[in-house]
């Protein structure tokens, strides 16, 4: 049995592994088209033809629309500033309450506090780490406006039943795709189920513009709103006719003609990078080796997962062994990945803190230092951030793991030696609880 690299052996695999880089001459040729075209952005934040912006960005919000079988795509420089907007399109304001999952990346509920409204932390279903609609149902209230729903590691929320209880209380559902481009939900794409669908092209996720973001919306009106908020609506509202001016206070949310090149042509490429996420997951699964403690977290039968991240479930009670050595063990002997050395191996524990516990929550600082929004005079319900408000969230937090070795940079010789590792772990689990006794 060969040593563990914790314990002094040599690591399975010292040479990193491959970089999840998939700019190729298609990008570059359409960044240098554009680049001679002069024309780097054709927005113009007057009412005017070019409010809509330029010739890439009309396309890539075609395209994109199209792809997920939306009517409607408004593009923004971020799935952050597109949640910002598609909140404010939902008119929610001082007073309001938005329901949102407190196991997320922090713009989904950061999105509500912009708009000076309260967000209520409903838990998680711990089978897909997505908004549970019974915790949603109990914390409803006459001032619940708006539901944010995150598609979390790429596994679709229950939208059916998160849509039947919205409608029956009129409030408007977003979904944060920003996980879960080409993810489907019993045979849809996420995106059209909700009101709003927002999606990220940040560097970090499925595909990329470097940074970058589009909101898809069945709805007419939701996406004229869209579009007056992300370019200075106050500034053009005199220039045309508006039926609302809830929010109207406008941002520059626009995203360049440069970017919206380089998104179509990820666009392009996104279905076949997903086909490689799921054959190297199939294959990740099928072949880990059995440790007590350890199972993989399967998707509901109904959804078609799109693996940002996959979830291990770890019991360190049943494994003998805590979460952090077990990691620790694997981590000695895996490689980092190349472009993004002091990242760390791909594998870690827990995923984020639920987002209550972040001090902005627990001090109630957002705006100014006087409380708001949580103590605006206009808000008349009642806060409750304590430790327990959503136990679900707080179990998977403590107890899974988290790992991208579907990354489709991989090939399968890549995760022989994933699996090789979690073999040589596997065959020393004795000697790291000695390892575990003798460190603490
Ligand atoms: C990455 C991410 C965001 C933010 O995306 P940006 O484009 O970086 O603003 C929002 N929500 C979730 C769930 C994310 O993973």
């Amino acid at each position: 049995m060969t040593k563990l690299a914790l314990l002094g052996g040599n690591p399975v695999r010292s040479k990193l592994f491959p970089a999840h880089n998939f700019i190729g001459m298609e990008e570059k040729q359409k960044v240098m088209e554009i680049l001679n075209s002069g024309v780097l952005s054709r927005f113009l934040g007057v009412w005017h033809d070019d409010f809509y912006g330029g010739d890439e960005i009309l396309a890539f919000e075609r395209e994109w629309a199209d792809n997920y079988q939306a009517k409607y795509g408004v593009s923004v420089n971020s799935c952050t500033s597109g949640l910002y907007a598609a909140v404010g399109a939902a008119a929610v304001g001082p007073g309001d309450e938005v329901i949102v999952s407190p196991y997320t990346m922090v713009a989904s509920v950061t999105a509500a506090i912009a708009f000076n409204a309260v967000p209520v932390f409903a838990d998680i279903d711990p089978k897909n780490f997505c908004l549970n609609p019974k915790s949603i149902k109990e914390r409803i209230t006459e001032r619940t406006k708006a539901i944010i729903v995150v598609h979390l590691f790429g596994h679709p929320a229950d939208m059916d039943e998160i849509m039947a209880i919205a409608d029956a209380h009129n409030i408007t559902v977003i979904e944060d795709c920003a996980q879960a481009p080409n993810a489907k939900y019993k045979g849809r794409p996420v995106g059209t189920l909700g009101h709003m669908g927002v999606f990220s092209l940040n560097y970090h996720k499925h595909i990329h513009s470097g940074e970058g973001g589009i909101v898809l919306t069945n709805d007419e009106r939701l996406a004229d709103r869209l579009c007056l908020i992300r370019n200075h609506a106050e500034a053009v509202v005199n220039g045309r006719e508006v039926d609302s001016l809830v929010n109207m206070v406008g941002f520059n949310f626009r995203l360049g003609e440069i970017e919206a090149g380089i998104g179509r042509m990820q666009l392009l490429k996104s279905h076949g990078l997903l086909d490689k996420r799921r054959r190297n997951l199939d294959y990740f699964n099928k072949n880990l080796p059995e440790i007590k403690g350890l199972s993989i977290s399967k998707p509901m039968d109904y959804v078609e997962h799109s693996y940002y991240a996959a979830a291990l479930n770890y019991n360190a009670d049943q494994a003998g062994l805590s979460r952090k050595t077990f990691l620790q063990a694997l981590h000695a002997e895996l490689p980092e990945t190349e472009m993004r050395k002091g990242h760390g191996p791909l594998i870690s524990g827990g995923y984020v803190k639920p987002i209550y516990l972040y001090p902005m929550f627990q001090q109630q600082i957002a705006y100014g230092d006087k409380g708001c929004p949580f103590k605006c005079p206009h808000y008349k319900g009642e806060i409750n951030y304590s430790v327990g408000i959503c136990p679900e969230t707080e179990k998977a937090h403590a107890t899974i793991i988290t790992h991208e070795y579907m990354q489709p940079s991989l090939e399968i010789s890549d995760i022989d030696d994933v699996l090789m590792a979690f073999k040589k772990v596997a065959n020393n689990m004795e000697a790291l609880r000695q390892f575990e006794k003798n460190t603490s």
